[in-house]
């Protein structure tokens, strides 16, 4: 599974995250971040050292170049920097440092082998991103030009639909104002002629008596009839402007044109088609149809993706990884224990394993040569361990010990023993078997367990402050029934 991830790492590069060079770096980083507790014994990073050599080759037969690549990074860090400033170093045992500058030699091979391995598969990797990047920019290109042309058809059709809008709304307005005004010349017209009848029959009332006054009656009546020729001549409602003179009768005001009433513009506002704000808002390269466009992006601005697992590779940041651990291992713990628990002497052993498929797997159960009492136990000879790893290709997840009259928990002494287990493995796990309450424990120090032992320099039973906890019982732990061990017993 994860070596599936490790060799697709292009799913999650960014243009930030893709040169190679900034790669290694990023894993160089990761290896040089190594501290040393001078309170530990420098036997004890001697002894981590030869797990991080062991777990750097479960790496390298597993495929996984990067986490080996940050192991050896971080072995090498551990022993020419950091460790030699430990006050303790000058009395390491000169065996111990004649094998380790051994070790050094080779370790610096392996690096830069694995270093040039990794950037030419990292080289390869950029070709790929950069290639994808390539794809993706023309697709999107593609999409832009598409939906340039899908906006402009919608402009078009909604200029045709403005353009016909506005022709129906000016026909309209064009008929009312010609029914309107039919309507006034009528009225103006019949009321002409109601005066003029009104005149006529005072006129004739008069010329019974006055010759003269007879002869401006007729004219009055002859203009009369002109009037009634000019209301016949009223265009129907449909024809064009009328352009003929509005009739001057007896100095009435002439009936309005209808030129008054389009030239009206606080009554009919000019019309301005939406359609060409639409344009200025909308469509901006709409005069510009054959270059597409894509937006330049300056991806080096972008923040750095910090999801490129790394943190994944190693353990060495992020979640712990699972250990499992077979059930057969507490059975036959508690078998080989059974004589010390009837003396309620405790018993303890050392968890061992390999790193597979990206999950620590203990497969051994190293019960070493031993002192035990009532409530604590020592490892004596611990050559013998070193021996036995060696052997068999096993890295230390944790250790198990029995309490014979107590419950499963963690004492002062015990969490003072796990602490450098822990410190220099993550994932390592304190196992306690009680037989008496019949329970097991499976614990881990808690991050403030671990800052509380790690500056607490008393010694044997002392209390500590319990709140917050100090241990916990570990949840990267599956107990496996399908799952044997093998047990090596050194006290026969
Ligand atoms: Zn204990
Ligand atoms: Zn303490």
């Amino acid at each position: 599974m994860t070596s599936k991830l490790l060799r697709q790492p292009s799913l999650s590069l960014t243009a930030a995250t893709s040169d190679p060079s900034k790669r290694i770096g990023i894993l160089a980083d990761y290896g040089s971040q190594v501290e040393v507790d001078k309170s530990l014994a420098v036997k004890l990073y001697f002894r981590s050292g030869r797990e991080v050599l062991r777990m750097a080759n479960m790496y390298c037969d597993d495929g996984q170049l990067e986490s080996a690549f940050i192991l050896y990074y971080k072995f090498i860090t551990l022993f020419v920097e950091k460790l030699p400033k430990h006050p303790g170093y000058k009395d390491a045992p000169p065996g111990e440092a004649l094998e380790l500058k051994r070790k050094l030699k080779t370790v610096f091979l392996l690096a830069e082998e694995i270093k040039s391995k990794l950037k030419k598969r990292y080289i390869e990797e950029e070709k790929i991103f950069i290639e994808e990047q390539k794809r993706l920019a023309e697709e999107r290109a593609a999409e832009e030009e598409r939906r340039r042309k899908e906006l402009e058809e919608q402009e078009r059709l909604d200029e045709e639909l403005a353009k016909k809008l506005q022709e129906e709304e000016e026909a309209e307005v064009r008929n009312e104002q010609e029914e309107k005004y039919k309507r006034l010349r009528t009225l103006e017209e019949q009321k002409v002629k109601d005066e003029q009848e009104k005149k006529g029959a005072a006129g004739a009332v008069a010329g019974v008596s006055d010759g003269v006054a007879a002869a401006a009656g007729a004219g009055a009546v002859a203009g009369a009839g002109l009037c009634a020729v000019g209301v016949g001549d009223v265009p129907p409602p449909s024809a064009p402007l009328p352009d003929m003179p509005p009739p001057q009768v007896g100095g009435e005001a002439p009936p309005p044109s209808y030129a008054d009433y389009v030239s009206d513009s606080r009554l009919y506002p000019p019309q301005i088609p939406d359609r060409e704000l639409k344009k200025k808002l909308v469509i901006t390269d709409s005069n510009t149809p054959d270059v597409p466009a894509v937006p330049s992006v300056d991806r080096s601005k972008k923040p750095i993706d910090h999801h490129t697992s790394l943190g994944d590779f190693g353990g060495l940041q992020g979640g712990l990884r699972t250990v499992t651990v077979p059930e057969e291992l507490m059975v036959k713990f508690l078998a080989a224990a059974q004589s010390n628990t009837a003396k309620e002497s405790e018993t303890m052993g050392i968890l061992c394993g390999k790193l597979a498929q990206g999950m620590f797997k203990i497969t051994h159960l190293f019960v070493p040569q031993q002192t035990g009492g009532h409530d604590s136990c020592d490892m004596e000879n611990e050559e013998d361990l070193i021996f036995y790893q060696d052997e068999y290709n096993l890295i230390t997840l944790g250790w198990i010990h029995t309490h014979p009259t107590q419950t499963a928990f963690l004492s002062s002494v015990d969490l003072h023993s796990h602490f450098p287990w822990q410190k220099m493995m993550p994932e390592a796990i304190a196992i306690v078997c009680s037989p008496k309450f019949q329970e097991t424990g499976i614990f881990k120090l808690t991050d403030h367990g671990l800052d509380v032992i790690g500056s607490c320099t008393q010694t044997g039973f002392h209390p500590h402050s319990k709140d917050p906890p100090l241990f916990e019982t570990c949840d990267h732990v599956q107990v496996l029934s399908t799952e044997s061990i093998t047990l090596t017993d050194k006290r026969r």
